[in-house]
């Protein structure tokens, strides 16, 4: 990359009579052209990261910043009289719905700023995630047309390179549009296209199609095999243009990341291709599969845990739905010598006419990872235990990270800017130098508290202008930003507001510290009770905010569409981080490294990453509250919520307000909700014990109130909550991964 040459390309841009539209691809042309005549040395082994998601957010002000040109091209245009920040308005790649898909896009930013060798691969969707707005507090979703207005300019359409992908009742050509990942080296990720026929494009037209219903269903597998194996086509056919055959050698060249189960058909299509169109042998092909796949769990509920009808997989992909048989009873053979039958039967590959995917993944991948220590232990003990008690040597943790340029330098410029100030650049390079900053020292204090101000402010003016609503500028901001579940126990929050909503009106906390409750949550659409946990929120904030007794103290704010660059101003201006999960249930979290990243301290379970987060900071820096993991499971022998509440009345006054007309409801959806606490639906009653854990956290939120009140104590354990975040960098994650998965040996 030559950047004065860039910097005159800048320059050189006319903008008078351009629509912003058009100078943003302009302007975005402009850095790519740089990208792409950007030399690259072929890399020796080169990883292949399947995900179904990639949520990779806004690229022009990463990419610039990246390039190293953004403060000086928005000096440039503002020389023109052109402002660059107009362009927040363009919208975000939500080519992903959370945590999975944010993860794969801090993975691809990490290994090119490491210089490791690295392709995504994954699925152009025409339309992203939707888009969320509030209508009467519920929610409305609408179709994310994000090319529409402001176009791709940050990919390169290869039709050079597409492929077919067979199915029984129809070809489809994947189409690669290439974006590079710009860093020490430039990585690409490779998003394939549906084309053909209407029914073709169907493939990459929508994220998670609904899959309630068979074509439903046929739809998911065609989408999973879609982009699986025009991507392993892809490598298998370069491959032998220089290698031929020789498919002993391709583990030297190819390792291959399963994101998950939704790639696990590039399993298949790899057997496929070297027995069928190689005429290897099935054993030795296997063998070559067991070399070349690994496999990242990211959950362990079970309606997660994908299963394939064997019929269904037949219908339009008979010779997959084949080799996975086949691979069975390989499989199967193997451990028969050996295993118990109850080992055998639980990591069988067809389970009740069903392929199991995980047990595809975990058989065929050399390693299988967890996403934090916790997670992988849980794995061990019940998920995968028989595959752990017979190939234990498989299994390893690689707790997640997030990526500090995006999280940190892109989003908290005044906080890297402090750093910078103090240490130069080197913690930019490896986030432990952070610790080097004295979290007792006044001066770092001072400054650390006087960022967040600035934050906060930003903040509140960007909620203002999006939600209409003028935040309390004293107030503690408390967070809870992910996607609605709920595990997550979004509503468990809810009822802790109307808690101490009651106590408030009722005098009963009278040195309260003001505290702004923000939210920010999308919930998929066909889950209904987690759209009515929004209506209830959404029911709450009116009934607070509108409420002169209580408004000056408690605020509530549900923002919508919530996503990548929602996060990016949330974030840095957030005090308190709601991690309130129940124990067992968020595999890591990667909101809450983010948030410490930033200098939030955690109010959360003992869950996912929270666990590591807590040891990273030595205890006092971060609230913690609930019932643990080992505790659960006596918990729920002997937990019945109806007894609970009657021995609670404080609690029982909260949740009454569910059906006690306190909030309209007409159409029964609160009372679903209240059913879902205390009735058997289609979980236990208050399955994930929103009530149980709701007495603790109370107290915990109270506590934070109160410390709170020493402004310098509190700035002290946010400011140590930041300064020791290194171990939650993806670029720490992708270095384990490097080394004791890829078995890359880059020199850097
Ligand atoms: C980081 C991130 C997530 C994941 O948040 P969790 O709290 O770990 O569930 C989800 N959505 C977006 C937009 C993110 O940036």
């Amino acid at each position: 990359m030559n950047r004065d040459r860039l910097i005159e390309k800048l320059k050189a841009i006319d903008v008078t009579g351009k629509t912003e539209q058009e100078l943003y691809t302009e302007i975005s042309k402009a850095c790519m052209s740089e990208i792409m005549e950007t030399p690259q040395k072929a890399p020796a082994k080169t990883v292949s990261y399947f995900s179904v998601e990639f949520l990779m957010g806004r690229m022009f002000f990463n990419n610039l910043m990246a390039l190293g040109v953004l403060d000086e091209a928005k000096e440039i245009f503002e020389e023109k009289g052109f402002d660059l920040n107009c362009f927040e308005d363009v919208e975000d790649a939500a080519l992903g719905n959370g945590g999975l898909g944010r993860l794969a896009a801090c993975y691809l930013d990490s290994a090119a700023n490491l210089g490791y060798p690295m392709c995504g691969y994954g699925i152009r969707y025409q339309y992203g995630l939707f888009k969320q707005r509030f209508e009467d507090g519920c929610q409305i979703e609408e179709a994310d047309d994000w090319l529409k207005i402001w176009g791709d300019p940050w990919s390169v359409r290869r039709a050079d390179e597409k492929i077919d992908v067979v199915f029984k009742d129809m070809t489809v050509t994947a189409v690669p549009y290439d974006m590079p990942i710009y860093g020490k080296r430039i990585n690409t990720l490779r998003l394939f296209q549906a084309e053909g026929s209407p029914e073709a494009e169907k493939i990459s037209e929508y994220l998670y199609p609904a899959d309630d219903t068979e074509d439903g269903k046929l739809l998911r597998i065609r989408q999973e095999y879609f982009f699986s194996a025009a991507a392993v086509g892809q490598l298998v056919k370069n491959f032998t243009k220089k290698n031929g055959k020789n498919f002993d050698r391709f583990p030297e060249f190819h390792v291959f990341q399963l994101n998950d189960t939704h790639a696990v058909f590039a399993v298949a299509e790899f057997l496929r291709l070297l027995t069928k169109e190689y005429k290897l042998t099935f054993v030795h092909a296997v063998d070559i599969a067991k070399k070349t796949f690994n496999y990242t769990n990211h959950t362990i509920l079970p309606e997660a845990l994908e299963c394939w009808d064997v019929k269904l997989v037949e219908k339009i992909l008979p010779e997959v739905a084949h080799i996975l048989t086949r691979l069975h009873l390989h499989a199967k053979r193997e451990w028969d010598m050996s295993y118990s039958v109850e080992d055998t039967t639980e990591m069988s590959i067809v389970r009740g006419g069903r392929f199991s995917m995980a047990n595809v993944a975990v058989y065929v991948s050399g390693r299988v990872n967890g996403v934090a220590e916790i997670h992988t232990e849980i794995l061990k003990k019940r998920l995968f235990a028989a595959a752990y008690k017979n190939a234990s040597y498989k299994f390893l943790n690689v707790t997640n990270g997030v990526t500090p340029r995006r999280w940190l330098m892109l989003c908290n410029r005044e906080l890297a800017d402090f750093y910078d100030e103090s240490l130069g650049l080197k913690w930019r390079f490896d986030l432990n130098e952070l610790r080097e900053i004295h979290c007792t020292n006044e001066n770092n204090l001072k400054a650390f508290a006087a960022i967040k101000a600035i934050k906060k402010r930003q903040l509140a003016e960007y909620i203002e202008q999006k939600e209409g609503v003028k935040l309390l500028p004293d107030a503690i901001y408390v967070s809870q930003v992910k996607r609605l579940h709920e595990y997550k126990r979004q509503l468990m929050t809810a009822l802790a507001i109307l808690y101490l909503y009651f106590d408030l009106k009722d005098g009963k906390l009278p040195d309260f510290t003001p505290m702004v409750f923000i939210f920010g949550a999308k919930a998929a659409g066909g889950y209904k009770r987690a759209k009515a946990i929004i209506k209830f929120i959404n029911d709450i904030a009116e009934l607070v905010n509108g409420d002169e007794e209580v408004n000056a103290r408690l605020q509530v704010v549900f923002v919508q569409n919530y996503g990548v660059s929602y996060a990016e101003k949330i974030i840095p201006g957030t005090d308190v981080s709601l991690q309130v999960s129940t124990a067992g249930f968020e595999a890591s979290g990667t909101g809450n490294m983010k948030f410490m990243m930033n200098g939030a301290v955690t109010l959360g379970t003992l869950d996912g990453a929270n666990i590591e987060i807590v040891e990273a900071t030595r205890g006092w820096h971060n609230y913690i509250f609930g019932a643990k993991v080992t505790e659960i499971e006596k918990i729920k022998a002997n937990y019945d919520p109806c007894e609970f509440v009657a021995q609670n009345l404080k609690i029982k006054r909260v949740t009454d307000t569910l059906t006690d007309g306190t909030f309209e409801d007409e159409g029964g959806e609160l009372k679903e909700v209240y059913a879902s606490l205390f009735e058997q639906t289609y979980n236990s009653p208050d399955h994930y014990l929103v009530l149980y854990d709701l007495p603790q956290y109370l107290e915990t939120l109270l506590m934070v109130n109160r410390d709170y009140q020493d402004k310098e104590l509190f700035a002290r354990k946010q400011l140590a909550n930041a300064t020791h975040s290194a171990r939650f960098s993806s670029d720490r994650a992708i270095e384990e991964y490097a080394e004791k998965i890829w078995k890359l040996n880059i020199s850097h």
